[in-house]
This record gives structure tokens, sequence and C-alpha cells, in this order.
């Protein structure tokens, strides 16, 4: 068993964890997320300067290579100061680049790819709709009909973050009614974000308030048969495929706050006074920072051992369900406990505890609910699938 992290990981580690706190400061990320509803673009400029987007994205269709261990390293330490701000990079080259090179094909791959890892494309995923994100196929009922040279989409999504500024939309439809199981007859499209008939319209939200959660509407859409990913019909069984990797990066995000927090609480507790002495001696506020401490451990034990099973190719349903719900857990506690040891200036504007409290709340919801996390642990020691 060995639990040390390889030379070419650590150095890696350690450049992004420099350049994070050299270009992306904490009080500048602080300003940029309170700009509400005015996306960040200043900060996608800076990932793109790197190609951090190309991180994950094979060599040959101009990416960097890389494995989900290393997105979720950098995941995580762009959190620590980005807290949420981190979906700028996570939708378009986490995300979207997965779904292009696991579902596209030959032609998608080199027309797509290599724009996206130069940050040149950006994408949203849009797959929520107003009837239901935990049973997201009973909720379903955007539709896709068959015309001639492509697709008509019509209906409702919710809930698509960066939908607004995104160039295209990752959108899962129903293509056939005539099925037996509603997980068939589903497909997924790449569509132009400024097709005709497509409006978004930003919603107003707690956290992350500078990358827009939008209502995407869709009306008579025409998507042509080139931007159909993967085989029509097929698109649950196909996307299933990414939901591992999905809640892997969600803990990577989550770890990465709580990272944020335990430095700014650490340096909180030495430097502010009470009763003549420094907060940091007293017993209470150390027993917060232990338990976060704690957390920080498991949860990036947790982490690294689900994502190297994921990079290895061995099963991890369970692995990623229980990390996401753990880690998620976790930094919500961290954060709470944080906005305790900083007192009122936990709950400022000034500092970055509320942000990652407003932050990390969001990552016990989506993409996969807590709740729904649970059923599903459950299910797997064998008992009776509850929903
Ligand atoms: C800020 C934000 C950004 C988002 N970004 C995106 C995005 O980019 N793209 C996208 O497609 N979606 C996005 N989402 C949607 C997100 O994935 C959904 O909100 C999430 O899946 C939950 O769905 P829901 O909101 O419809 O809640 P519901 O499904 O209505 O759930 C309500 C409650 O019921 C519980 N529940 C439901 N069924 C069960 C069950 N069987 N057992 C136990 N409990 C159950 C849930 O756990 C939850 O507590 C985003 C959401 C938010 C808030």
């Amino acid at each position: 068993m060995d639990f040390e992290l390889d030379q070419e990981t650590t150095m890696f580690r350690d450049s992004v964890r420099k350049w994070v706190d050299k270009e992306c400061p904490k009080d500048w990320c602080r300003v940029l997320e309170r700009r509400e509803h005015e996306y960040p673009q200043e900060l996608w400029d800076k990932l793109t300067a790197e190609s951090f987007q190309g991180l994950g994205v094979a060599e040959e269709y101009g990416g960097m290579g890389g494995d989900i261990v290393m997105q979720a390293m950098f995941m995580r330490e762009f959190a620590r100061n980005a807290a949420g701000l981190g979906w700028i990079w996570g939708i378009t080259a986490f995300s979207g680049t997965s779904a292009i090179s696991l579902h596209g094909t030959e032609e998608q791959k080199r027309l797509f790819l290599p724009q996206m890892a130069a940050g040149q494309l950006k994408t949203a995923m849009s797959f929520t709709e107003p009837g239901g994100g935990t049973d997201l196929l009973g909720g379903l009922k955007t539709s896709a009909t068959k015309v001639d040279g492509g697709w008509i989409l019509n209906g409702e999504k919710t809930w698509s973050t960066c939908a607004d500024t995104a160039d295209y939309l990752l959108l899962i439809a129903r293509s056939d009614k005539n099925v037996t199981r509603r997980s068939d007859g589903l497909s997924l499209f790449f569509v132009p974000r400024t097709s005709k008939g497509i409006t978004t319209t930003p919603l107003d939200k707690l956290g992350m308030r500078a990358l827009n959660s939008c209502a995407v509407h869709l009306d008579n859409v025409f998507v042509p048969d080139n931007l159909l990913l993967g085989e029509a019909g097929k698109a649950w069984k196909e996307s299933t495929k990414t939901l591992n990797s999905e809640r892997i990066m969600n803990a990577a995000m989550c770890l990465g706050m709580i990272d944020g927090v335990l430095e700014d609480a650490i340096a909180h507790m030495t430097t502010r006074r009470a009763f003549g002495k420094l907060i940091g001696e007293f017993q209470a506020l150390q027993h917060y920072v232990a338990n976060i401490a704690m957390s920080q451990k498991q949860s990036e034990l947790m982490l690294y051992h689900t994502a190297w099973l994921q990079s290895n190719g061995k099963p991890c349903a369970m692995e990623a369900a229980m990390t996401k719900t753990l880690v998620s857990e976790y930094a919500c506690q961290a954060a709470d406990q944080g906005i305790s040891i900083l007192g009122g200036m936990g709950y400022s504007a000034e500092t970055d505890m509320q942000r990652y409290w407003r932050d990390a709340r969001l990552l016990r919801i989506g993409p996969i609910s807590n709740e729904m996390a649970r059923n599903m642990i459950a299910e797997g020691l064998g008992l009776p699938r509850s929903f």
C-alpha cells in the first residue's frame, strides 16, 4: 500500500497552488463573486492563459492530458480560493470535455475539443427541468422531434449554470415517447446557445452569484444531426458513465473549501484577541479547528482513493456516492464552525467564510442530493430500492 503522491502529481499540485495564490487571491475572488449576474470573464481568461481548460483533454485533441486524479487536484486547489466560482472551470473543462470525449464522434472531437482546451468554447449542462432534478426522468418533458436533417427541440430547463454565457448547451431531451422504460428514448444534444428559439433567464440565488444559473426556454429550436452526441435514444445509459466523475469533482471542490476555511480560521485565531488573550487560546475554538482538520484528512483520503479507483477503471459507484455526500457535509460543517470562529466577521461580506458557507450548501443538493445518494448507498448494501 502506498499513500504517497507521485513526483509528477506533487509538482503539479504545488504549481497550481502557487498560481492560485498569485493569480486568484481570495479577496479578488470575493469581489468577483459579489458582482451579481456579471460573468467573471477575467477569471476565465486567467485559466486560458495557463491552458487549464485542457487538463484531462487528450494531447492529440490539443489538451494537456491528465486523469481524474489530476483534475480533482486542480479543482481542490482552485476552490481553496475560488470556492463555488471553481465551476467556471468545471462546467466546461470537466463536464463539457468529458461529454465530448466520451460520446462524441471522431469528427466532433476534432472540431470541439481543441477549442474547449484553448478556452475558446464554453459549455453549460442543461439536464434539470422545472418538474424535478432528483427524479430527472419523471420530470423530463423536453422533446426532440426528428425532422429532415436534424431535430426540433421544445421544452424548459432550469438551473442551467452559465447557460447565458455558454457557446453550447449539453442538453438531454426525450426523442422517443414509445418506450417501456423511461430511461430509454432520451438523446443528448450539443446545442449552440445562440440558436433561434432559445431564451435564457438568470435566476437569483444564494451563492456563486457571478455565475448565472438560468431557466432555459426552448421554442422550436432546430439542432442539426451532426450535433447529436452518441446514439439517439441511448443518452441515459451513456451519461451514467460520467456520474462517478461528477461526484468526485464535487467532493474535490468541497475539500478545497475545507482547506480555505481551515487556513482562514487559524489565521483569525492567531491575531484576534478577547479577554486579554488570543482567541486561539480558547479550547472551544481549538476544538472547532480540530474538527475541521479531521474532516479535511478524512475527505482527502476518500477523495483520492475514489479518484484513483475511477482513474484505474475500477468500480467505484458506492465510493463516489459516499465521498460526494460526506465531503459536502463536512464542507458545510467546516464553514459553519468557521463563521463561529470569526464571530461577526464570519458573517461579514469582507471575509470569505460566508462565501464558503453559501457555496458549500449547494453541493449537498446537486448534482445529486445527499438524500438520493444515501438511497443509492443503501441499495448498494443490498436493501430494496426506495425510490
Ligand atoms: C445553484 C444551482 C446550480 C445548478 N446547476 C445545474 C446545472 O448546471 N445543470 C443542471 O442540469 N442542473 C443544475 N442544478 C440542478 C440540481 O442538479 C438540482 O437542483 C438537484 O438535482 C435537485 O433537484 P431539485 O432541485 O428538482 O429538487 P427535488 O428533486 O425537488 O428534491 C427536493 C427534495 O426532495 C428530496 N428527494 C427527492 N426524491 C427523493 C427520494 N427518492 N428519496 C429521498 N429524498 C428525495 C431531495 O433530496 C430534496 O431534498 C443546479 C441547481 C442549483 C440550485
